[in-house]
């Protein structure tokens, strides 16, 4: 690094959030969706560009896609507030709600961005547990939100990296708890549509609740870069007060718009991951020194009984690319594989096979 000029002194140790792209085949490390979307989106979003006014500003209230979100989840579209994806969303979050002299509250081991974000935004971070299978103990989130008064409790369900999907019951006694200390609860559901039920249904005005949501893994547009969440009008105008103006592209707002009219096509690919999950789930069940843990979510977390980065290493070395969170506080010796295709799920459980037998040989 240059010492010519220097970053905040609280970001000079930050590390940077790095899952490596590697080109290879069989790509299962960052729990996007196996599937191009459908290519009638593709023909309707090239079709609706050609009408853009490309010398004008950008709907700025992005109305169009809050009304379709609006009618899509059976909430007002006043309810919605969108962004470059669920992180710009999460980061304008703690810009509102978080900052110097605010503490956001999580339950470790999560998404790595909550605390990436909060450290970003000179948020301090309070960390609570969780049990042996990655709940969260509601005693503990009692004690840690009582002693520290959190103005931004994160949950994550299903979590990421664990899979882990929380109960209505727990996700509505932590709002209860937030509520009681003036905090706002923000339900990550980065994969909701995976999970048996949603936060979405306690949206309400009268709970200090947000649930955010993102395109980028069932409705297959990672590369779109679009996440919204849904949560009372006052907190969504709050919002819009930090957001830049204009931040949210005509061509995004249009994939997210048209996208919602291939909901039937998303279900059906929903179901099907969570078929191959079911079956993946099996498999490493079976495996001798695999430790595999249920998730909700379009990712399995397991466990394994040796070097777990000489494993992900020999995967890789079979074009197989996972996640390494072996040496992660809580999941060391975990891997976190990506539910793909049901080929890519076969190259994986078979290059899993080779590798533990080439290390156990
Ligand atoms: N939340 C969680 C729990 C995630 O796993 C991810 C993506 N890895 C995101 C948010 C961010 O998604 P995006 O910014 O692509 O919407």
């Amino acid at each position: 690094m240059s010492d010519l000029v220097q970053p905040r002194d609280d970001l000079v140790a930050l590390a940077g959030y790095h899952s490596p792209q590697v080109d290879v085949p069989v790509r299962l490390n960052t729990n996007e969706s196996p599937y191009a979307p459908p290519p009638a989106f593709i023909e309707q979003w090239q079709s609706a560009l050609r009408d853009v006014a490309w010398n004008r500003y950008p709907d700025r209230a992005a109305v169009a896609l809050r009304e379709s979100l609006g009618s899509f989840l059976g909430q007002p579209a006043e309810r919605f507030f969108c962004a470059n994806g669920s992180n710009e969303v999460l980061q304008t979050i703690l810009l509102t709600y978080g900052g110097a002299g605010r503490r956001a509250a999580l339950f470790e081991p999560t998404y790595a961005l909550h605390s990436h974000i909060a450290r970003i935004t000179g948020t301090e971070i309070v960390t609570g547990t969780r049990t042996p299978t990655f709940a969260i103990d509601l005693d503990d989130a009692d004690a840690l939100v009582a002693s520290h008064a959190p103005s931004v409790v994160f949950v994550c369900t299903p979590n990421n990296p664990t899979g882990t999907t929380e109960a209505r019951d727990t996700v509505q006694r932590l709002c209860d708890l937030a509520a009681r200390s003036r905090a706002l609860l923000v339900v990550d559901e980065a994969y909701g549509e995976f999970a048996p039920w949603s936060a979405v249904e306690l949206v309400d005005e009268s709970r200090p609740l947000v649930v955010v949501r993102t395109y980028s893994k069932v409705w297959s547009l990672a590369a779109a870069r679009l996440g919204f969440l849904v949560g009372p009008a006052w907190v969504v105008e709050t919002l819009e007060n930090v957001a830049l103006p204009y931040a949210l592209s005509t061509p995004t707002q249009l994939a997210g718009t048209i996208a919602l009219q291939f909901a039937t096509e998303m279900e059906r690919r929903v179901a099907s991951l969570v078929e191959e999950r079911g079956r993946v789930f099996a498999a490493l069940a079976g495996t001798n020194g695999v430790d595999v843990f249920p998730s909700g979510a379009n990712f399995l977390l397991f466990r394994v009984d040796r070097d777990a980065r000489a494993l992900w290493e020999r995967l890789l070395e079979r074009d197989v690319l996972v996640r390494d969170f072996s040496k992660w506080p809580g999941i060391e010796g975990c891997l976190r594989v990506t539910i793909g295709t049901a080929t890519e799920n076969d190259a994986f459980l078979a290059a899993l096979d080779a590798a533990l037998a080439e290390e156990s040989g």
